[in-house]
């Protein structure tokens, strides 16, 4: 069973559960720094080390991993933030958006604002790396704030939709940003955000190409399974995970002969279980 703490802070024993607070359940992830809850289901990182956000992660880095920076990479971004706020309001059952307010915390340059703007949101992020804020600024005139979510002094009902795209990871007290999150939402608000999930072909088939490839940035795994039994403690009151990406190649090679069936099945049964090393959240306040 998960026990979501009152308040959480970053635990003083670096082997206790971030959720549970507790030591008893957990268990070494094949000889690495990452640990597993069994009674939370949850895997965390004690070697986490936060990354810096300057200018270099969103030129440099990027660029070697993607091929283009982050700012020439805008169609791809933008359009599937589209897709993201048709899931959202589709989810929430909202006709009309005009006038709702949709904060994004970890907004980077700004690209998904932009595509919740378009369809007619209010918007503001929340963003730590000044260079990202800065572009928000100059480039669309978004409202960014350049601070930690921790530090976000906001309260009562303030936003219709909180997003937070591959951000909750990050966080060494995911519990308290959760709740904050929470917080900020009115009855019927909607928190949708995307992160990796344990319940997929990476996790479960290459477990030690998992660990050895596993984000030193990244503080907290969870499953579809932990996530929504630790929203629904807090009081979300639905809440749907689907898969954000689909790798039927993790599963079965691409050159064999059953492949072209494979990948067509996997994708059904994918959405069926969540079974995806990456997810999308949708939760209804
Ligand atoms: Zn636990």
């Amino acid at each position: 069973m998960c026990v979501v703490q009152g308040t959480v802070t970053r635990n003083t024993t670096i082997d206790s559960c971030p959720l549970c607070g507790s030591g008893q359940k957990v268990r070494v992830v094949m000889e690495s720094a990452l640990r597993y809850c069994r009674d939370c289901g949850v895997v965390f990182n004690t070697a986490h080390s936060p990354a810096g956000y300057d200018s270099s992660y969103f030129l440099d880095d990027y660029h070697r991993q993607y091929g283009k920076t982050y700012a020439e990479d805008f169609n791809w971004i933008y359009n599937q933030g589209l897709q993201r706020i048709n899931d959202i309001t589709r989810f929430s059952g909202k006709k009309k958006v005009k006038g709702c307010r949709l904060l994004d915390v970890g907004c980077a340059l700004g690209f998904f604002l932009k595509a919740a703007r378009d369809r007619g949101f209010d918007v503001e992020g929340i963003e730590i790396s000044p260079y990202a804020v800065d572009y928000c600024k100059d480039t669309y005139g978004f409202t960014v704030h350049n601070l930690p979510f921790e530090e976000f002094n906001q309260h009562g009902s303030a936003f219709d939709v909180i997003t937070a795209w591959y951000v909750i990871e990050h966080s060494v007290i995911p519990v308290d940003v959760l709740k904050k999150i929470y917080s900020l939402l009115p009855s019927g608000g909607v928190l949708a955000c995307a992160m990796p999930s344990l319940r997929g072909p990476m996790f479960h088939l290459h477990r030690n190409q998992w660990i050895s490839t596993h984000p030193q940035d990244h503080y907290i795994d969870f499953s579809p399974g932990s996530i929504t039994r630790v929203l629904k403690k807090l009081g979300f009151t639905r809440v749907k995970c689907i898969p954000a990406s689909f790798h039927p190649e993790r599963v079965c090679a691409k050159q064999s002969l059953f492949y072209p069936a494979f990948s067509w099945m996997y994708k059904k049964v994918s959405k069926v279980f969540c079974f995806s090393d990456t997810m999308y959240i949708y939760a209804l306040k």
